[in-house]
């Protein structure tokens, strides 16, 4: 089985799935995201795309769309920041794309105030400007991965071997979709392939070359991808992605050069660390602000929070940001062209 067809399967089937079947995120869940761990985090991104809408003249009516909203919670607290942006909420059409329908339930309830739509692929995000958020969403998408054999690629599969998986390797095989992988590998190096990726990415920017608006793609994962990063997580520890199908999130880095390429004719911003961007949204400021009301173990954990998702050794350069544009506009505010 190819390795992507396994990711889908493991994380997606219909009853058996991970993120299907349970809620995964939180202190008691696998791992914790971005937005779970801090307000600021989904506050600061509202606002980063409601003050695009407003330099890009704040078209009457627009998508405000998330891809894997998890919870729910990023797309919460960004409607509730942007309440001090008169017009943004009233001119905003919702839409989320999840493929959990324990997650679809989750975010119901926590954007209950709001009007809503959920769809299923991007193809179907309304004729009009975009504005769109995607946190921890293109990690979640099915990899395949290539070991160089001189001048071919052999294909990474699993078999089933004594009753448990095993990887193999398929025939060496020319890959004419890596040929430019040949100038900077070696033989035995490791490359990772993500097709869904590229085809989602295709379809947010050709919409918002033709309708206008903004992406802001925020995952783990570098300009290029190099070596096995293929990874399953349960209980916050790392495990073997083959041991517990379903029971673990599965995830591989971005190849963020990988979608950088299916970005066109839309422009994509520098890729930028998440620390940087969130300082130069002013995380600093909201911070303070916030801390001026906490004290004793709050205002611990706010600290701890705040540190969490800004400082290098944390999340602030493992993951990073890049912005999808309009040409002749300007980039989101905190990324550069
Ligand atoms: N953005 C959230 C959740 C990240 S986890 C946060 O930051 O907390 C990944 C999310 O993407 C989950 O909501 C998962 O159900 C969803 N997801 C994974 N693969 C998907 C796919 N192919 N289509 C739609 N949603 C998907």
């Amino acid at each position: 089985m190819r390795l992507d067809d396994y990711m889908t399967t493991c994380l997606l089937h219909p009853t058996l799935g991970y993120y299907t079947t349970q809620d995964p995120f939180g202190q008691t869940g696998d791992f914790i995201t971005a937005p779970e761990i801090s307000q600021m985090f989904g506050e600061l991104i509202g606002l980063c795309l409601a003050q695009k809408w407003l330099s890009d003249g704040a078209p009457d009516r627009f998508t405000l769309a998330e891809l894997g909203p998890g919870r729910g919670t990023l797309m919460a607290d960004a409607l509730r920041a942007c309440r001090a942006v008169p017009g943004f909420a009233d001119a905003a059409q919702i839409v989320l794309i999840e493929a959990s329908p324990a997650l679809q339930a989750q975010q119901r309830k926590a954007l209950s105030r709001y009007d809503v739509t959920w769809i299923d692929r991007t193809t179907r995000l309304p004729d009009q400007p975009l504005y769109l958020i995607a946190n921890e969403f293109f990690d979640a998408l099915p990899i395949r991965q290539f070991i160089r054999d001189e001048n071919n690629w052999r294909e990474c599969q699993i078999g089933l071997q004594d009753g448990a998986f095993q990887m193999g390797l398929g025939a060496a095989l020319p890959q004419p979709s890596l040929a430019h992988r040949m100038n900077d590998t070696k033989d035995g190096d490791v490359v990772e392939t993500c097709a869904a990726g590229i085809t989602i990415l295709n379809s947010i920017a050709t919409r918002i070359d033709t309708y206008g608006g903004a992406a802001l793609i925020i995952d783990y994962g570098d300009w290029r991808s190099l070596g096995d990063t293929f990874q399953a997580l349960q209980d916050h520890q790392s495990v073997d992605p083959l041991a517990s199908p379903g029971h673990a999130d599965l995830t591989a880095h971005v190849d963020f050069e990988g979608l950088a390429t299916a970005a066109a004719p839309a422009l994509f911003t520098k890729l930028t660390p998440q620390g940087v961007f969130l300082e130069r949204l002013g995380v600093t400021a909201r911070a303070q602000n916030l801390a001026n009301a906490l004290n004793g173990p709050a205002l611990d954990a706010h600290i701890t929070a705040h540190r969490r998702l800004t400082h290098p050794a944390e999340m602030g350069n493992l993951f990073k940001v890049m912005g999808l544009y309009q040409n002749g506009k300007p980039p989101p505010p905190g990324l550069e062209p």
